[in-house]
């Protein structure tokens, strides 16, 4: 927009307006002319254009100039002509005069947590805001959660919302106001006057100028007085363009950069449009035509608008006015209500209102003017209670008109006018009215059937035709249903005349709209071939799942009202009569005849001709069957029911053939058509369809079997399922004739029509199928759920389909028949069915599916009882043919099942009722004779047969209940024969004692299988509570820590370092785990390694601030103490061969470079950088630790005090010094990094001269044995191969540059590894609470003695100069010079275990044959302890810990004092006075135990050493065994005192240091600089808040860091430093070589070195990154009640934060395990590698 400088107005001019400019005198101007918009047209045609003319890409100063010109010139004017006096002040009394609302009216954020409450409110739409949340009685009830979408507002102090408790304390008023009162009557009439006056001339200019039409002129009376020709080309926003093609576009048609690219195109995401040219008319045309060419080849072009200057300007102006108005009613009711008036008053002549004229345009508006005038009318006249209802109608008047406007625009509903239904339809007295005045009910149904014209020649909808734009118009049409649904929510109380005629015209429309969709997308079975294409089968079923409620809601209505529910059963009757009239045309009927019994049927065959799914008349007839037989008003008056036209076999034979059809299709006879068919099957079952379908076909059955003779419907049954020939020819000709394929089909259909007739007698818990009450269908659903197995509340939910926002009863249900089990870390909670239930348990439940079937049937049987019956039957459910006999298992169990259901049924009307209404008799035609005997009979020689042992029970059971109920039958006739009972008797005796042996049998067997089964739970509990134990034990051989401890014990504590150290036991050989050979660890055996992932890490530090940019500069050797970066190595501890390993890697190499050609870098690794997975657990490795033997005994050790080593070592160096300063001393300067390495080199050699003046004139003697010239016998080749191979891999993570075998950092990089890797485990150990040693699973002591052992040789890599000049820079720690950095800038471990590491080449120099490593090392200890102690003594604060003083370890504190006196005479009055010698000497002790404990470490796992008893537990006093373990004395200042002489001077040259005294003042006087103090803390994750909403909350108001205005839309919280980023999202993308990097990816870059963890608020899930591409989502730590967590708050139970799991989120964070959880993620979820990780 660079252009826009040139002509730009003059800021002169606009001053000099400015100046001259009295907003008091225009108003008074004003206020006497006759019609007010003529002057105010006037004076905006002259100053509009000036102002505005900056446009949306302007930069932040004018849109301030602009702001200040449209508040002085414009609007200043209108408010003193308004208010008559000084704006503020009356605005203030205006507020204070008006009462306080009644309504809160918070408009929500984009992301703002809503609150319902599902005991109270009215339905799930009616919300409250967090503030009248807080202070609601709902903060103790059943409440919701959930995140807003933007728009709607808050409905605190609405009646009609809540059923109780309608308003928060704050907005509660007092009952004696009159809500009636008419506000404006408050106010003052002439400010009534002047605002009806003001208002109309300002809303009728900005309605004018939104729905202005043209782009090149204003309308009339605002045209500007001098013309000057200027565009702007404007682009608009639509949904079918992608950002990247709008940025791309753009950056071709109008030259700009990406970043512009980007600006614009988040504008017009945002705002709907924006200008992205200004200039003269040619310039602006050709970007729109360049646009139009580019975005046009596909689709519809973006729309580009050449607008001339000054209609943008006044169209701005006009969304600036309507915000003003906003703000003005906010101060005062009278004037919300005078503009609402104005709103609302037609225009002269037409008729049409302001409101009007802006809803009818709206779908022309760009984005931006919608949000605002939709904002001001939720602000005005949806706040107003009377305009609320003028509004409704005006909107109802409107409806069609705007639902097709909706349809036709591409923008989301959120933007459109059309969404305010939701604020309207909702409210159950504005829904009342708006149906009986306005009809609104069939208003929206013939909407919706007009906007669906496509139809087939019946009328029915054909979706399977649809084009492209049809398909888009259905989807933007379903929203009408949602509209439906609110007008439905609230049933009515009391029905009116008025209302019923109403609902009725609303449901005969309603029954046009079901006619359409009866018989739609019927399927004719493929025979032959498979089908050629895939139907279109989703449109239906959508259709037909958004209906689902509405029809039940619509039953809901109808059965409150006796009235309506014979009128709508009349109608729907007629409807389903006339839609089935056409069913029976042009056949003849056929008549069937079996067994002496005839019924006609229709011709017709399922597997044959046309059957469709969708039957939704005769559904909705079946549900209003169920209300007629519930409310018996058909008996009452039956002349008011068109009973007589009931035709039974009509009625049953629409869903008897959907339901024939599903058998068919179990039956493998449909397999030809595909997978449309089988997806709708799966639909008419499931849950979320199944009421409406399913469900209502059984009861349709039900209804008919009923209604007729019950032979008569089983015949029809027959021959529907195409088995009526079976049945009635002879059965042994059918198995003649039939092949295979055809027996097997039939034996399914026969066992599926078994299954439907057990259905059809037996599922009788629907309200007005059987006596039963609602809660009683619920409670046995959830209970044969959970017969399945134990569910998840959320889990039940979904099954059941219940509607989680409203208070339905279903808690209540679960708790009544199940036991809640609670979750630990991770898993959730489950509900138990209580074993009292299990014996109501029906194999044959309706809703179960064949997969739930098996499963329950297998759990059942688990826990089943002795208790047996139909209920608990079991059998195996095995279709097994027997041989050519063509029975099943199933057929049979089923017939059992049967059989038994009769007896049952007739045993209870025996004890039920008297002989003589006794209508069941199935005991009777049991026995009743046949052509094979009677069935009894045959039932008892089947019991005895061998083949039927998995039914021997259910026959069994059912001879009993038959003799049972014969002895029932004679006890009721007294008169009984005696002969027949005593036969009765006895063999009821017989079937009874066999009962009870198998009653005792089956005991005993149960009795055995739970014994079983709780020994293996028991095991499972073991090895799940001791997993880390298992692992070791099959992982590796054990640690045999206790072995050494016991052999040790003997020879007195041990020491693990210097010359009394102990070496090790024998080493125990390791097995390859990719050759499974065993060997030992020998210099010259077979290389073995472990593999290994090594990572930069930012867990341990203390100054986040100042971690990047040192990687490639940074100065290695000395480390800072704030740990800001360190590398982390990890192992899964698994070794092999290094030639194993290698062959390994190559392979998986060749194969990823292989696969990545078609997959691109799909893996949760990547090879390029030399990661692979670990080949036996899978665990991420980018490297491998060669392994080195241990460390041997020191046999010829020299002990050397601290004196004479330091001395002979300084002497030591002072000779190699020399040497290289006068030998090739220039090449061979070590180069630590290239800045620091100047500076540093120039002191080197400065100091470096000094010295060798010095040596050359005292003329050093050379000791004894040492050879400067000596160079060390290399390793063995292939070892030495290996080590510098890691040694390079742990440079390239730690450096991020390529690897460079002869760069001096070498060496050092892998000292710091294995530092911080110790440091890191210390850490852990300590904030775990575990013991030092002994307590580390077995891969990490594997990987660090590794590490200390390869790193002991490290230097062997490197050529011996450079490590010796590494221990020379080293070592001037502890001489004179300030050549290294100050005392408080470095950590003193790593100084400790650089120090001892490259001592070893200075060492090998030494020839005599006598080690002294030994040695030195204890005195390297000591000397850098003593440096620790002053470091500690220096940076201690004032700050006393409060403990009460005690006695003991006087020496200690004595000598403390007296050390810290010598360092106060150092440092002045930057030392605070201490006051007594026993804090002091106890928060050194804590100060150092960390060093300490780290230094125990380091020489432990280096020479192998045991470790004492003491540090193998966690409690108790480790001071004395760690400081005997690392012979140093307990009182650890005797180091100082013994040695005093020597260390005063170095404590005095560390403390002269300039830099130190710094260091100090820098952090005592400002928080600024971090000043480290010891202990360090441990970092832990952010605190999170207990309540999730407090959380969402907090983000809710975040807006994007760099476009201040915007909400984020997905903010995001970095758990490790707790800044919160606005993630997924154009705006906040940073470019890092190259790479766009979403704010999360880059923020844990810098925060975490790659690895982040983070948690995406408004989703409620946690986020792993590790890298640029990589991550995973992990289950957040907040649970709801029913512990569960809720990812993407779908279900929006109060959540809250779970301390257990946070924990473990934190552990694996300190554990540096996040990159493994990805990987193992990923490896696990293909699909995640999927995902954009990059750009979160
Ligand atoms: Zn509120
Ligand atoms: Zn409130
Ligand atoms: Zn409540
Ligand atoms: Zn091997
Ligand atoms: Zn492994
Ligand atoms: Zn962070
Ligand atoms: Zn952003």
């Amino acid at each position: 927009m660079a252009d826009a400088a040139d002509t730009d107005p003059d800021p002169a001019s606009l001053c000099a307006d400015f100046l001259s400019f009295s907003a008091r005198d225009t108003a008074s101007s004003w206020l006497v002319a006759p019609d007010l918009a003529i002057p105010l047209h006037a004076h905006l045609s002259r100053f509009v254009p000036h102002l505005l003319r900056a446009g949306q890409g302007a930069g932040l100063r004018e849109q301030q100039r602009e702001e200040l010109g449209v508040q002085l010139l414009l609007l200043a004017p209108l408010e003193w002509l308004l208010l008559g006096e000084e704006p503020s002040a009356a605005f203030a009394a205006l507020k204070e005069a008006n009462r306080v609302s009644a309504l809160c009216g918070h408009v929500f954020r984009v992301g703002e947590p809503t609150y319902s409450c599902r005991e109270c409110a009215a339905d799930p739409t009616c919300v409250l805001c967090m503030s009248c949340f807080l202070k609601s009685e709902h903060k103790e009830h059943r409440y919701r959660m959930t995140t807003s979408g933007g728009g709607g507002f808050c409905d605190c102090g609405d009646s009609e919302a809540w059923k109780q408790g309608a308003a928060c304390s704050e907005h509660k008023q007092d009952q004696d106001q009159d809500q009636d009162q008419d506000p404006v009557q408050s106010l003052d009439p002439d400010l009534v006057f002047r605002a009806f006056g003001v208002f109309r001339a300002i809303l009728r200019y900005a309605v004018d100028m939104l729905t202005w039409d043209r782009e090149d002129s204003v309308p009339a009376g605002l045209e500007p007085p001098e013309k000057s020709d200027s565009f702007y080309c404007m682009l608009f926003n639509d949904e079918v363009h992608t950002y990247e093609q709008v940025i791309y576009t753009l950056q071709k048609a109008v030259n700009c950069d990406q970043k512009e690219a980007v600006s614009f195109a988040t504008a017009v995401d945002r705002e709907g449009r924006t200008s992205v040219r200004f200039g003269d008319f040619q310039f602006c045309e050709q970007a729109k035509s360049v646009i139009v060419r580019n975005t046009g080849r596909q689709s519809k072009p973006l729309k580009v608008l050449v607008m001339h200057s000054s209609v943008v300007a006044h169209q701005v102006f006009a969304l600036k006015s309507l915000t003003w108005l906003s703000q003005v009613i906010s101060h005062s009711d009278g004037l919300r209500r005078v503009l609402c008036t104005v709103a609302l008053e037609s225009r002269s002549g037409s008729g049409e209102t302001l409101v009007d004229q802006l809803m009818l345009n709206d779908s022309k508006m760009w984005k931006g003017a919608r949000s605002i005038y939709h904002q001001l009318l939720m602000n005005s006249l949806l706040m107003d209670p009377q305009y609320k209802k003028v509004f409704a109608v005006h909107f109802a008047k409107n409806y069609e008109r705007l639902q097709s406007d909706y349809v036709k625009d591409d923008h989301d509903r959120e933007f459109s006018i059309t969404d305010l239904s939701v604020q309207i339809f909702t409210v159950p007295s504005l829904a009342r009215m708006l149906m009986v005045d306005q009809d609104l009910m069939a208003v929206i149904i013939r909407t919706f059937l007009n906007l669906l014209r496509h139809r087939d020649l019946q009328g029915r909808f054909q979706f399977d035709r649809y084009t492209a734009q049809q398909a888009f118009k259905f989807g933007r049409v379903q929203s009408l249903i949602g509209d439906l649904k609110y007008v439905l929510m609230t049933r009515p109380t009391v029905w009116s005349d008025e209302l019923r005629l109403k609902f009725m015209d609303g449901f005969s429309c309603f029954l046009e709209l079901l006619r359409c969709m009866q018989g739609m997308d019927a399927v004719v079975r493929q025979v032959g071939q498979h089908i050629e294409m895939e139907p279109e089968w989703e449109a239906a079923f959508t259709l037909q799942m958004k209906l689902t409620p509405i029809t039940s809601m619509i039953q809901d209505w109808i059965r409150t009202d006796e009235q309506v529910v014979m009128e709508t059963y009349r109608c729907c009757l007629i409807a389903l009569t006339h839609s089935l009239s056409g069913l029976a045309d042009g056949e003849q009927p056929i008549s069937l005849s079996l067994a002496g019994h005839m019924v006609e049927t229709f011709r017709y065959q399922v597997s044959q001709e046309k059957v469709s799914i969708h039957l939704p008349l005769c559904r909705l007839l079946a549900g209003l069957h169920v209300l007629l037989s519930r409310t018996e008003v058909a008996s009452r008056f039956p002349e008011q029911l068109p009973l007589g036209e009931l035709s039974p076999p009509l009625l049953i034979e629409l869903p008897l053939r959907c339901l024939v059809l599903c058998a068919q299709v179990h039956a493998g006879m449909w397999r030809r058509n595909g997978f449309s068919l089988i997806n709708q099957i799966y639909y008419y079952h499931n849950v979320k369809c199944r009421v409406e379908m399913f469900d209502k076909d059984l009861i349709m059955l039900q209804v008919g079997a009923s209604m007729m003779n019950p032979n008569h419907f089983l015949m029809i049954v027959l021959s529907r399922f195409e088995l009526f020939h079976i049945f009635s020819t002879d059965s042994r000709k059918r198995f003649r004739d039939s092949n295979k394929d055809v027996l097997q089909q039939n034996n399914t259909l026969i066992e599926e029509m078994l299954h439907l007739i057990i259905m059809i007698t037996g599922e009788r818990f629907t309200p007005g199928v059987g006596q039963v009450e609602p809660e009683d269908e619920l409670r046995r659903e959830v209970m044969h759920q959970l017969c399945v197995r134990p569910m998840a509340h959320s889990e039940l939910v979904k099954a059941l389909n219940d509607n989680g926002n409203k208070e339905t009863g279903l808690e209540r249900v679960i708790d009544s028949v199940a036991s809640f089990r609670k979750p630990g870390v991770s898993g959730r909670g489950l509900y138990e069915l209580k074993p009292e239930w299990s014996k109501h348990f029906n194999l044959y439940f309706h809703h179960y599916s064949r997969a739930d079937q098996s499963k329950a049937e297998e759990a059942q049987r688990k826990i089943r009882t002795q208790a047996s019956g139909p209920g608990t039957s079991g059998g195996s459910g095995g279709s097994g043919t027997n041989g050519s006999t063509g029975w099943t298992e199933s057929m049979l169990q089923r017939v059992l099942h049967l059989i038994a259901m009769a007896l049952i049924e007739e045993k209870q009307q025996l004890e039920s009722n008297g002989e003589e209404e006794l209508t069941f008799n199935y005991s009777l035609k049991i026995q009743r004779p046949g052509s094979c005997g009677s069935l009894l009979s045959l039932l008892e020689t089947l019991h005895h047969s061998p083949h039927l042992e998995l039914h021997k029970d259910m026959i069994g059971w059912i001879l009993t209940m038959v003799s049972h109920i014969r002895t029932l039958r004679l006890r009721s006739e007294e008169e009984s024969v005696c002969v027949t009972a005593a036969v009765t008797t006895d063999h009821t005796l017989r079937e009874r004692e066999a009962a009870e042996r198998r009653r005792k049998a089956e005991m005993a067997r149960l009795r055995r299988e739970k014994v079983m089964a709780q020994i293996s739970a028991m095991q499972k509990h073991f090895i799940r509570e001791n997993r880390e134990l298992f692992c070791e034990s099959r992982e590796s051989a054990p640690c045999g820590e206790e072995q050494k401890c016991s052999s040790e014990d003997s020879v007195g504590a041990p020491v693990c370092v210097g010359p009394a150290r102990a070496g090790l036991v024998s080493a125990s050989p390791v097995t390859c785990i990719l050759c499974q050979e065993e060997q030992e660890v020998r210099s010259h055996n077979r290389v073995m390694v472990l593999a290994a992932f090594v990572q930069r890490s930012t867990v341990l530090s203390q100054n986040r601030q100042s971690s990047s940019g040192l990687s490639q500069s940074r100065d290695v050797l000395f480390m800072n103490p704030a740990l800001s970066l360190g590398i982390h190595t990890a192992s899964c501890g698994h070794t092999m061969h290094a030639t194993c390993w290698q062959r390994y890697f190559e392979a998986v190499h060749q194969k990823e470079q292989r696969r990545q050609q078609r997959l691109r870098g799909n893996t949760s690794f990547n090879v390029e950088k030399g990661e692979f997975l670990c080949p036996l657990c899978e665990c991420l490795s980018n490297s491998v630790i060669p392994l080195l033997p241990p460390a041997s005994t020191p046999a010829t050790s020299v002990e050397q005090n601290l004196d004479t080593w330091v001395s002979a070592t300084t002497l030591q160096l002072q000779l190699l010094r020399h040497k290289w300063s006068s030998g090739q001393g220039a090449e061979h300067a070590v180069t630590l990094g290239a800045e620091p390495a100047v500076t540093q080199g120039t002191e080197t050699a400065e100091t470096r001269g000094a010295e060798t003046a010095e040596t050359r004139g005292a003329e050093t003697p050379v000791p004894e044995g040492f050879n400067q010239d000596f160079v060390p016998e290399p390793l063995p080749s292939p070892l030495s191969q290996m080590m510098s191979l890691f040694s390079l891999a742990v440079y390239k993570v730690a450096l991020k540059t390529n690897p460079n075998e002869t760069d001096p950092r070498l060496c050092p990089v892998s000292w710091s590894t294995c530092a911080f890797t110790i440091q890191a485990t210390e850490r852990l150990l300590w904030d775990d609470d575990k013991p030092l040693f002994g307590s580390l699973p077995c891969r990490q002591e594997e990987c660090l003695s590794a590490l200390c052992r390869f790193t002991s040789h490290c230097w062997t890599v490197a050529p011996p100069t450079t490590a010796q000049q590494h221990f020379s820079r080293l070592f001037s720690v502890f001489s004179a010079s300030h050549d290294a950095p100050c005392l408080l800038d470095l950590d003193m471990f790593h100084l400790l275990v650089y120090c001892a590491l490259s001592h070893c080449t200075v060492q090998a120099l030494d020839q005599t044959g006598r080690s002294s490593s030994d040695s030195a090392h204890l005195n390297l200890l000591h000397l850098v302890t003593v440096a620790h102690l002053v470091q500690v003594l220096l940076t201690l604060t004032e700050k006393e810990d409060g403990t009460m003083e005690q006695d003991g370890a006087g020496a200690e504190e004595h000598l403390l004092l007296e050390l810290y006196t010598v360092l106060q005479s150092h440092m002045g009055s930057a030392l605070p006075a201490v006051a007594s010698g026993w804090h002091l000497w106890r928060r050194v002790k804590a100060a150092l135990l960390p060093f300490l404990r780290c230094c125990a470490m380091f020489f432990h796992y280096m020479n192998s050493t045991t470790p004492p008893a003491a540090l193998l537990l966690s409690d108790g006093d480790q001071w004395a065994a760690l400081c005997s373990y690392l012979s140093i004395p307990s009182n650890i200042l005797l180091l100082y005192s013994h040695h005093h002489h020597h260390l005063d001077s170095l404590i005095h040259s560390w403390c002269s240091d300039p830099r130190v005294l710094q260091r100090l003042s820098e952090s005592r006087s400002g928080p600024g600089s971090v000043l480290v103090q010891f202990p360090r803390e441990s970092n832990s994750l952010v605190d999170l808040p207990e309540d999730y909403s407090d959380l969402i909350n907090r983000a809710s108001t975040f807006t994007c860091p760099r476009l201040s205005m915007d909400q984020a839309r997905a903010p995001t919280l970095c758990l490790v430093c707790g800044t919160l980023l606005c993630s997924q999202s154009y705006c906040c993308q940073t470019v890092v070589d190259g790479d766009d990097l979403g704010a999360c990816t880059y923020h844990a870059l810098t925060c975490g070195e790659g690895a982040g963890l983070f948690f995406r608020v408004r989703e409620c899930q946690v986020l792993f990154v590790a890298g640029k591409t990589r991550g995973c989502f992990y289950p957040p730590p907040y649970l709801d009640d029913y512990g569960e967590t809720d990812q993407g708050l779908k279900r929006g139970n109060p959540l809250r934060l779970c301390s257990g799991r946070y924990l473990k989120i934190q552990r694996l964070w300190r554990q540096h395990a996040l990159a493994e959880v990805i990987a193992h993620a990923q490896e696990a979820n293909q699909t995640l590698a999927a995902i954009d990780w990059q750009h979160l």
